[in-house]
């Protein structure tokens, strides 16, 4: 489990259809974010934050 609103449930990951989701290591985390966006692959569909049960992704951030 992690700080914040985001349990590692893989929907964001699972459910994009771009893969623009992807995981963050744990050793590689240096903002203690379990997902990240790759922002050159998103298309923008909202699906992420759809599946989402916390609202931890929010559309709009680094557009
Ligand atoms: S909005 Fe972007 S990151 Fe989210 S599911 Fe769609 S393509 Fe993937
Ligand atoms: S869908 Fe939300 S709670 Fe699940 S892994 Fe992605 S950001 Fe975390």
């Amino acid at each position: 489990m992690s700080c914040g609103l985001c349990f590692e449930c893989d929907n964001c990951v699972v459910y994009c259809p771009q893969t623009a989701v992807f995981r963050v290591k744990k050793d590689k985390s240096t903002t203690g974010r379990y997902v990240d966006t790759d922002y050159t692959k998103c298309i923008g569909c909202h699906i992420c934050s759809d599946v989402c049960p916390t609202g931890y992704i929010q559309m709009g951030l680094g557009e």
